[in-house]
C-alpha cells in the first residue's frame, strides 16, 4: 500500500505533462496552420488590399469630343465642372468637413457623414458640381478634401436636334443618339494620377506621383446643317400646331448622295436636361419603371425608329421615275377596276367601283391603282 501512493502519483504528473505539451503542441499547430493559410492562400487578397490603402489612385477625365455640324457650329460641346472627394485618413476637422460639404453641395448630414467616416482611400461626394462652387470649397482650404476638375456635356442649342443628337450620363457616357454610337470615338481615355502613401495614408514625398495624361476624345464631324434644321423644326412645330398631330417628323437628305441635312421630331427635349418631363405629362406618384417609360417615348427618334407605310407619300417619286426613263407618258392611258393585285395581295382603289379608263395625270390625281392597258 505504502508503495503504491507515490507511484500513482508519479503516473498523475507524467500524465498532466503530457497532456499540457500536446495542448501546447495544438495551439502552435493551429497557429501555424493559420499562418500558412493568411502567407500562403490570402496573400493575393492582403497584398491588394495594402496596396488600394498605400497608392491612391485619382482618375484625371478626358475632354469628350464635340460634335460639330456642317457648317462648323459646335452642337455638343464640354464646360468645366468639379469633382469633389474626401481622403478620410487626411482629414482633421471632421465636424467642419461635413459641415461645409453639406452647405455647398446641397446635400443631407446623413448622406455626407457615411462617406466622410468611411475608412477607403478615397471617396467621391459628388460629381459635375458646379466650378464656381468647386471654386468656393477650394477657399474654404479643407484638409482631405480634393476638388478635381473635370468637364460635363452641354449643348448649346438646348433642344435643337435632341433625338439626332442624344446627350450623356453622369459619367459622361453616351446615353442615347451619337452621342452613343459614336462613344468609342467621343469618349477619349481617362488619365491618373498615382501617389504613395504610408500607413496612416500621408502621401510619401520622395515616391513622387506618377502621372498619366488623359487622352481627348475625337470631334464628330456631321451632315446636319443647324440653319436647316431650325428651319424645319420651325416648320415641323407650326403643322403640329394647325394639325394638333401628337408629333411630326421632317427629314431633309441630299438625294445626289444621302446626306441628312435635317431630321426634326417635334416635341423635341432639352438636352441639357433630358430627365425632365414636359408639363402635363406623368405626375407625381409616378413609379420609377413608368417615368422611364415615358423617359423613352420622349426621347425617342421616330424618323429611324418608327415604320411608316410610303404609300401616297412615295407615289411621286415612282411616278417622276417613270416619266423621266420614258417608261409612262402623260396621255397613256390607263385602266381602274378599283382594285390591283399584287403577288396574292388585291390592293384596293380608294373608290370601290374603280375610275374607269383614265390617262396618266388624272391616275395620279386620283392615287389609283390602276394597270397598262
Ligand atoms: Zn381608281
Amino acid at each position: 500500500m505504502m508503495d503504491e501512493t507515490p507511484h500513482q502519483h508519479k503516473t498523475y504528473h507524467r500524465n498532466k505533462t503530457v497532456t499540457v505539451m500536446f495542448l501546447i503542441l495544438l495551439v502552435f499547430a493551429v497557429l501555424m496552420g493559420r499562418l500558412v493559410y493568411l502567407m500562403v492562400f490570402r496573400s493575393e487578397y492582403y497584398t491588394m488590399r495594402a496596396k488600394q490603402l498605400h497608392e491612391r489612385e485619382r482618375s484625371i477625365k478626358a475632354a469628350r469630343g464635340r460634335i460639330i455640324d456642317a457648317g462648323g457650329k459646335i452642337l455638343a460641346d464640354n464646360k468645366t465642372v468639379c469633382t469633389i472627394s474626401v481622403i478620410h485618413s487626411q482629414i482633421e476637422d471632421q465636424e467642419k468637413v461635413i459641415a461645409v460639404l453639406c452647405k455647398e453641395l446641397g446635400l443631407s448630414e446623413e448622406y455626407v457623414r457615411k462617406r466622410v467616416e468611411k475608412y477607403s482611400s478615397i471617396e467621391k461626394i459628388k460629381s459635375n458640381v458646379d466650378k464656381s462652387v468647386g471654386d468656393a470649397i477650394r477657399a474654404y482650404d479643407l484638409a482631405g478634401v480634393k476638388v478635381d476638375e473635370d468637364y460635363k456635356r452641354y449643348y448649346p442649342y438646348d433642344s435643337l436636334g435632341s433625338k439626332v443628337l442624344g446627350f450623356t450620363g453622369g459619367d459622361n457616357q453616351g446615353i442615347i443618339g451619337l452621342e452613343v454610337i459614336y462613344e468609342e470615338y467621343l469618349q477619349g481615355e481617362a488619365g491618373t494620377i498615382l501617389t504613395v502613401t504610408d500607413a496612416k495614408g500621408v502621401e510619401v514625398a520622395e515616391a513622387g506621383e506618377e502621372r498619366v495624361e488623359p487622352v481627348e476624345g475625337k470631334d464628330l464631324y456631321i451632315s446636319m446643317d443647324m440653319n436647316i434644321q431650325s428651319y424645319a423644326t420651325q416648320l415641323a412645330l407650326q403643322t403640329m400646331e394647325t394639325k394638333q398631330a401628337d408629333s411630326v417628323s421632317i427629314l431633309v437628305m441630299n438625294p445626289q448622295n444621302g446626306e441628312i441635312l435635317a431630321m426634326v421630331n417635334v416635341p423635341e427635349f432639352n438636352l441639357n436636361d433630358p430627365y425632365t418631363l414636359p408639363d402635363g405629362v406623368g405626375g407625381d406618384g409616378l413609379s420609377e419603371e413608368k417615368k422611364q417609360e415615358l423617359l423613352n417615348g420622349m426621347w425617342r427618334n421616330g424618323c429611324i425608329n418608327d415604320t411608316y407605310e410610303p404609300g401616297s407619300t412615295f407615289k411621286i417619286i415612282t411616278a417622276a421615275a417613270g416619266l423621266e426613263s420614258g417608261s409612262v407618258k402623260p396621255t397613256d392611258t390607263f385602266n381602274c377596276p378599283g382594285y390591283i393585285m399584287v403577288e396574292d395581295r388585291r390592293i384596293r382603289c380608294h373608290k370601290v367601283g374603280g375610275h374607269g379608263t383614265e390617262d396618266f395625270v388624272q391616275g395620279t390625281m386620283n392615287s389609283c391603282k390602276q394597270k397598262v392597258m
